[in-house]
């Protein structure tokens, strides 16, 4: 392979830190400081400097594995493929297309996410396609189409922070997720701006924000509610923004002003004095932003929840202005490209509706194949895999691993084991590998070529440094021949840059238009962000429009161009704490850990420094329990139990317990959360669910 430096990006979070990469003698390659890419300017978390090491893992597979006589055994490609061809194709015989599932993730590049989308659909002719991004962003997704006409996770790039006037982060930890990205927000400040964090939890976040409001989990659509009250009352409303750029304004008001201080105090615990200098804080400056992650986002009530956060922007003239806007904080490495492609339910790529003859015909053009041919929507991530061993009996899974992450997990754990077939693509054998009939050995970031989109909608080239090891081939080419297999000879090219070629096509016209993006200009010009498409007008070539980096700036991408509000009340979780289990378990990361930990539970540095799940709770709550630091506790919830050691902090709400959810086995916080599901966006609400706590005997 390459023997210089390969300048490309971090294979985990949405941040996308660029860095290069040099060559070893034992053909790994080292990390060093990539200061020319201006999201992270050469500072890169643990996770990013350590992602070498899985590169070289010993738990690394480099074979092949089907199952035989109830064991996993090492086997050739052509016998596990030919399994996985035998085992889809029986299935589709027997039971019909909709009996094969297919399940991806917010990790894979565009060109795989892409290429699963239509794997799906033209090879296995099945609806029942999604992916683990749907339990990441898809409310904000939501939320935000409905408001704006369009889905991009930042509407401008990071860069535009420091320069705003107040930031209100809602739900988002970024000090442990996101770590170069907090220099944004301490530029903000030392601007003269306000940063105002808003989460149950004291974290190293909202250390460092002027204002910290902790409102109990499953709240913060009230906190929005009444943050609109008074900016009402308040006499706040930008009038002429409202009459001149959105629709809706009278219902979302009346909605609002339902939603007294003083009652969204009972609600959310956050004191009425908190709440109007909050208001006062965002209000006064000439431009803010409110951005949101995953704390208002994975909620039952999650699309009405960012819903009510838009509002609060709009109805103070902060969206679709410089520097000003509403954001949600994509979490994967390519959460936004991922959604964007076609390995959602009900998608097709370009962001276009599966349910849309256009976009039908669009796309069937492309692919070569009748309109007609193409399955309608199918199921949602959870919805799916609560099906699977029903009408689903046969599931091909890329770049996911359900029974650590998925909510209700023992559950999903028992969907995934009364399968029929399972094929599993992954770089090690996960959790969900382990359960397979056929585990592909795949190619990771370093050893291939391909896109990504960032969290603020740049398309980036992530680049091959170095040769995979033997016995490893690339999901493309496992597309490429199961497709072969399946009697589809043509259309699953092997090469990246051919299949970015087709999503040029595919996307062109649509919201997310990629037509005039090419490889060469991620190259030269460091990403470009969509919309970036080839003008209608003229004969022009791919380069001549510059892509978008701020959207909404003249006009919505709704058709008559207004904002539209939404109104939205609030109403409460789908499980409340009551006298069996009184207490709140919500979830999330830790900064040494990645999702369901696949990969970063292999690094040694990574592990020393988070080496397992832990219970978080206040003080006077492990006294009521009779919990020392460090003793083994009990969660239980109706879906299950699980045990870790207390940790026991005054930076989280008595009435509230927190556990990372990276680990399998017994300290399983997946074992706890509840499905319920968004009617919208059908997220799940893994950010609140009600337990007991129980002493446990070490
Ligand atoms: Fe990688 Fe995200 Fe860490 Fe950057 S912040 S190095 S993209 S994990």
């Amino acid at each position: 392979m390459q023997n210089t430096v390969t300048p490309t990006h971090c294979p985990y979070c949405a941040l996308q830190c660029g860095m290069n990469l040099t060559p070893e003698q034992d053909g790994g390659v080292t990390v060093v400081e990539r200061p020319d890419f201006p999201v992270n300017r050469g500072a890169l978390c643990g996770k990013g400097r350590t992602a070498p090491a899985v590169l070289s893992s010993s738990v690394r597979l480099t074979s092949p594995l089907v199952r035989n006589a109830g064991v996993l055994k090492p086997a050739t490609w052509d016998e596990a493929l030919g399994r996985i061809a035998e085992g889809l194709s029986r299935t589709r015989a027997e039971h019909g297309p909709d009996a094969c599932g297919v399940f991806g993730g917010g990790g894979l590049t565009n060109e795989k996410a892409y290429t699963l989308g239509k794997f799906a659909r033209v090879v296995l002719g099945t609806s029942q396609i999604d992916y683990n991004g749907r339990f990441c962003m898809s409310s904000a997704a939501a939320a935000g189409t409905k408001a704006f006409g369009l889905d991009r996770g930042l509407p401008f790039p990071l860069e535009d922070i420091p320069k705003t006037g107040c930031v209100i982060l809602v739900g988002s930890n970024l000090a442990e997720t996101m770590p170069p990205s907090l220099r944004f927000f301490t530029e903000l400040r030392e601007n003269g701006g306000t940063l105002i964090v808003i989460d149950p939890r004291r974290t190293k976040t909202a250390e460092q924000a002027d204002l910290h409001l902790a409102p109990r989990p499953g709240t913060d659509l009230a906190l929005a509610l009444g943050l609109l009250h008074l900016v009402v009352a308040e006499g706040r409303v930008d009038e002429e923004y409202i009459r001149e750029r959105t629709t809706g304004w009278e219902d979302a008001r009346a909605a609002a002003m339902a939603h007294w201080p003083e009652y969204v105090e009972r609600i959310t615990g956050v004191h009425v004095p908190q709440l109007r200098e909050a208001v006062r804080m965002f209000c006064e400056p000439e431009a803010a932003m409110v951005l949101t992650a995953r704390g208002p986002e994975q909620q039952s009530k999650g699309t009405d929840t960012v819903g009510a956060w838009i509002n609060l922007c709009l109805a103070t003239g902060r969206a679709g202005r410089p520097l000003s806007g509403y954001g949600c904080l994509t979490g994967q490495g390519n959460g936004q490209g991922g959604r964007e492609h076609g390995q959602k339910a009900d998608q097709l790529p370009g962001y276009r509706k599966l349910t849309d003859p256009a976009a039908r015909q669009h796309v069937a053009e492309v692919w070569g194949v009748d309109p007609d041919s193409l399955p309608g929507p199918g199921r949602s991530a959870y919805e799916l895999l609560d099906a699977l061993g029903t009408d689903i009996r046969a599931l091909l899974l890329m770049g996911s691993n359900p029974v650590v992450s998925a909510p209700r997990a023992a559950h999903v754990e028992e969907r995934i084991k009364s399968l029929e077939f399972l094929a599993v693509c992954d770089v090690v054998l996960s959790e969900t590998a382990a359960l397979a009939d056929v585990v592909l050995p795949v190619t990771q970031w370093a050893e291939e070529t391909g896109t990504t989109t960032n969290l603020e909608g740049r398309v980036l080239l992530r680049r091959q440094a170095i040769t995979p090891p033997d016995g490893i081939r690339s999901d493309l080419d496992v597309m490429h021949e199961l497709a072969d297999r399946l009697g589809v000879e043509k259309g699953f090219p092997t090469d990246p840059e051919e299949v970015f070629e087709e999503l040029r096509r595919a996307s062109a016209g649509g919201p997310a238009d990629y037509s005039g993006i090419t490889y060469r200009r991620l190259v030269e010009e460091n990403g470009v962000f969509w919309p970036c498409p080839i003008p209608a007008d003229t004969a022009a070539a791919a380069g001549d429009h510059p892509g978008t980096p701020r959207l909404f700036l003249d006009r919505f991408a709704t058709e008559d161009g207004r904002a539209r509000f939404v109104p939205v009340s609030h109403r409460a979780t789908a499980e409340e704490p009551d006298d069996e289990y009184p207490v709140l378990l919500t979830t999330g990361r830790v900064v040494a850990q990645y999702q369901s930990g696949a990969q970063t539970r292999r690094v040694d540095e990574l592990n020393a420094a988070a080496p397992g799940p832990f219970v978080e709770l206040h003080p006077r709550l492990a006294e009521r329990l009779g919990a020392a630091e460090g003793d083994p506790v009990a969660v239980v919830s109706r879906r299950g139990r699980a045990v870790a050691p207390a940790r026991i902090t005054t930076t989280i709400r008595p009435d509230t317990v927190f556990m990372p959810f990276h680990w399998p086995g017994e300290g399983r916080a997946n074992t706890l959360t509840n499905p319920a599901l968004d009617p919208t966006s059908r997220m799940p609400e893994f950010k609140a669910c009600a337990v007991r706590l129980e002493t446990v005997q070490p």
